[in-house]
């Protein structure tokens, strides 16, 4: 058995897929027979744009405005260059092989493109050398692993997916996650838990332990995966599965209902997404709106970013699935793990203390513009309840910048003589040590606030969220991380501004309980989980969650608070 960290509840039961970077042997200079070698290469220029336009329909069939098509386009392009294919020829002429020879033309484009400061052009070097590998997979005849073309029932086992892989895979086919890297807070993991996906991170050595094709169970709840299971092991735990979805079933009871406590207090239960179109099953799931969209998510997987007009389409789309409820639109969170090809975002040192969030948009002023101008555009429409969030705040200074850059798209807007929203309600992440010490400050200058306890207990621990050395450190239950939190939620209390908890932490049915007793005012969770929560809430008195907050409150260690909040759960 593989030991990993827990990090998206459930079974699966199914064949690995290893998804890995193929290392792609070959002989440059081989003694051959150019005109052989010639029709190899076309061979393969042939068979990879015949596979390439048959994806591109798929895709088009599949959804008719994806950008993904357009990608494939600039593929076949690349594929059938004049310039580049004559090169090619000339080298295989000169005694190079069909693979040296494309890899050499290919890699004297990449390393040209790459150093442009055109970011267009870097992306064409990416281009290139996506073309380059499939080509070479062609020539080789090594089969790539397409996460796209997955069988049903794979558990997809990777050294680590980037939150774009992740967007792409398909919960029909992919049964289980198993991850090298990463840990709970970890994108990946979050989308996987959104999608209702079993997953494991952080297995040391999963990719060379496991190879395709091999049964294995991945129990997401328990953090293992249980490789060659006998019969009596797999049969249990088709059971056990069976189990967890009856138990899911008996949790419809709680979906369509409001979130009260048991001594009636109300916490609205709301949800957070990263696509427009599931703001709609946030509703359908219980959820009681949107706490958080993620907007990043919209500028990934293209080569340039979504227009105003695209983005106003996709939050009115939001709002609209939304119907009339709250809908919490945070703007552009880039940087840290959350990488976006089609944005200038420079490689740091140090991606988490760098350039993230409101800091790279601040900086970038007309891409933030473009997201402000959509927002209040979309926000215009009749019955529409938009509140705007802004992340990765750490002073007040930068609230105030993206207020005011708010106000110009707003006044760019009328000066259009275009339909935009009159004020919109603002808000800010609180997910840095200097937003929760100043919480007080900011509580005065929003209109709610919203705790991302994902990145703020990775930065009170000083420890990167998706790295699994140092995932023993990275824990919520820590004294220090419960101060800081009771602290920002009685600021809120102090000036009547809302607080909402947005990270992970919040669908812990042992937290839930203290976070009342905080005088949280709502929780905004992944859809799969507000029957649940809602559960839970429904457990508690007010009183209760005080005196087993005080309890807490007098332990010195995370694992005393883990041990007394494990012992009072209630699910
Ligand atoms: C958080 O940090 O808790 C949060 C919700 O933001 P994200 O996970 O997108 O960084
Ligand atoms: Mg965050």
């Amino acid at each position: 058995m593989l030991q990993g960290i827990a990090v998206s509840d459930g079974i699966g039961l199914g064949k690995v897929l290893l998804i890995r970077a193929h290392a792609l042997v070959f002989n440059e200079n081989r003694a051959v027979d150019p005109q052989h070698e010639t029709g190899r290469f076309t061979k393969a220029v042939a068979a990879f744009c015949a596979n390439t336009a048959s994806r591109m329909r798929h895709l088009q069939q599949r959804s008719p405005s994806s950008e993904d098509s357009k990608i494939l386009e600039t593929h076949i392009g690349i594929a059938n260059d004049p310039e580049m294919n004559s090169q090619v020829c000339e080298l295989i002429e000169s005694g190079l092989s069909a693979e040296g020879a494309l890899n050499r033309v290919c890699n004297m484009y990449i390393a040209m493109f790459s150093d442009s400061h055109d970011e267009l052009t870097r992306l064409r070097a990416e281009d290139i050398r996506d073309v380059r590998n499939a080509l070479m997979h062609l020539l080789l005849g090594v089969k790539d692993t397409a996460i796209k073309d997955a069988p049903k029932g794979s558990i997809l086992v990777a050294e680590e997916l980037s939150p774009s892989a992740m967007a792409d895979l398909d919960t029909e086919r992919i049964v289980g996650l198993v991850l090298e890297k990463g840990g709970p807070a970890s994108h990946a993991s979050i989308l996987a838990r959104t999608m209702g996906l079993p997953a494991v991170c952080g297995v040391r050595g999963a990719a060379d332990k496991l190879s395709s094709g091999d049964f294995v169970i991945v129990d997401g709840s328990r953090g293992e995966v249980i490789s060659s299971p006998g019969e009596k092991v797999i049969a249990e735990y088709w059971q056990k599965r069976e189990a967890q979805l009856e138990e899911r079933r008996c949790m419809e009871h709680f979906r369509d209902r409001h979130t009260i406590s048991a001594d009636g207090l109300e916490y609205p239960l709301y949800c957070n997404i990263s696509m427009p179109c599931a703001a709609g099953g946030a509703i359908e799931s219980g959820g009681e709106g949107v706490g958080l969209f993620r907007t990043e998510y919209l500028f990934m997987n293209r080569s340039s970013p979504p227009s105003e007009e695209e983005q106003a389409t996709a939050y009115s789309q939001a709002l609209d699935g939304a119907a009339g409820r709250q809908v919490v639109i945070r703007t552009l969170d880039i940087g840290g793990d959350k990488n976006v090809p089609c944005l200038d975002v420079y490689k740091e040192e140090n991606p988490f203390l760098g350039l993230r969030g409101v800091r790279w948009c601040l900086q970038n002023p007309d891409v933030f513009l473009t997201q402000l101008r959509a927002l209040l555009r979309a926000g215009a429409g009749e019955g529409r309840d938009l509140r705007v969030m802004f992340p990765m705040i750490s002073s007040l200074a930068e609230l105030r910048a993206c207020r005011q850059l708010l106000e110009k798209a707003r006044e760019q807007l009328i000066n259009d003589g275009k339909a935009c929203a009159g004020s919109l309600p603002v808000g800010v992440m609180i997910e840095t040590p200097s937003a929760a010490f100043i919480a007080d400050h900011l509580s005065r200058e929003t209109a709610f606030m919203s705790i991302g306890t994902n990145d703020l207990v990775g930065y009170i621990m000083a420890c990167d969220r998706g790295n699994p050395s140092v995932s023993s450190l990275y824990d919520p239950f820590h004294p220090a991380v419960l101060r800081a939190l009771r602290h920002i939620i009685q600021c809120g209390s102090a000036t009547g501004t809302p607080v909402c908890v947005c990270g992970e932490t919040a669908s812990d049915p042992r937290l839930v309980p203290l976070y009342m007793s905080y005088g949280i005012a709502s929780f905004s969770i992944p859809s799969g989980a507000v029957p649940r929560v809602r559960k839970t809430v429904s457990l508690w008195t007010k009183a209760e969650a005080d005196s087993l907050s005080e309890a807490a409150g007098r332990l010195e260690t995370a694992r005393e608070v883990r041990e007394l909040l494990d012992s009072a759960a209630r699910m």
